[in-house]
């Protein structure tokens, strides 16, 4: 068994005709699939034999050819177009829901969440407010933290285990609220496969970017060539850190072409 390892995909909103976005910002646009490309990511791995597992299953890294399949921030889409492509491939996803945009446009409402659940889809929590946990005091932290947990467990109700971190900020501070809230993992953006010997609390996804063909999209179930995503990513982070979260999102939009900046 050993080299046992799964591919975390980490998605985000759907994109159906006619139907407006939640954000037209490039920098998030880039990250949105449109509903046929989604669909034929799954056709792909049904066909070629893969599983798509919700988080809980992937950490058991089973032997077969499988990867995780997760969705951030909790749009409607995860309901209307997502689950639906889902149970026709008859595979298992974990949505991460952000708990203060529930029942605000675009976004999931409680009766949807419920249903998502029900359909036995496992539901995990990506924060209150969606800001980067790394910059926030403790209060702040907790709330982002312990208080979305509690209140997505109010509407489904029952415990959630899993917690995703907005843009993929996170730091020691944010691991140790988690796991005091009663999460079982934390998964981040950084490019790579997890395994068993991985820490439950620092769980890589790959993010499905909009122009990915579909020969990408297998090297990446395959787990190949994430260490080039790796270099581009750390290369990113450290500008980051140089700037600060703040100048290098205004950076970034602009070197996207955002026209909002
Ligand atoms: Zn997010």
């Amino acid at each position: 068994m050993a080299g046992r390892s799964c591919v975390f995909l980490m998605y985000h909103e759907i994109e159906l005709p006619g139907r407006p976005l939640c954000q037209s910002a490039p920098g998030y646009v880039r990250y949105i699939l449109p509903l046929e490309t989604f669909r034929s990511q799954m056709a792909w791995m049904k066909n070629s034999g893969w599983r798509g597992l919700n988080v809980g299953e992937a950490l058991r890294y089973p032997a077969e050819p499988s990867v995780c399949i997760t969705f951030d921030d909790g749009c409607e889409t995860d309901l209307i177009a997502a689950a639906p492509v889902l149970r026709e491939f008859g595979f298992d996803a974990t949505f991460y829901l952000t708990a203060g945009f529930l029942g605000t446009p675009g976004y999931l409402n409680a009766s949807q969440v419920r249903d998502l659940d029900a359909q036995g889809f496992q539901i995990g929590c990506h924060s209150m407010t969606h800001p980067y946990l790394s910059d926030l005091p403790d209060p702040e932290l907790k709330r982002e933290v312990v208080d979305a947990k509690l209140q997505i467990e109010k509407i489904i109700g029952h415990p959630i285990e899993h917690f995703s971190c907005p843009g993929g900020r996170y730091d020691q501070r944010t691991l140790q609220m988690a796991r005091q809230a009663g999460f079982a993992t934390v998964s981040n953006s950084q490019f790579h496969a997890n395994s068993p010997g991985i820490s439950r609390y620092e769980l890589g996804r790959v993010a499905v970017l909009r122009d990915l063909t579909i020969a990408e999209f297998s090297d990446i179930c395959r787990g190949r060539g994430l260490w080039k995503k790796r270099l581009q990513y750390q290369a990113r982070r450290s500008v980051q850190r140089a700037l600060g979260n703040s100048a290098y999102d205004h950076l970034r939009a602009v070197l996207l072409g955002d026209p909002r900046q």
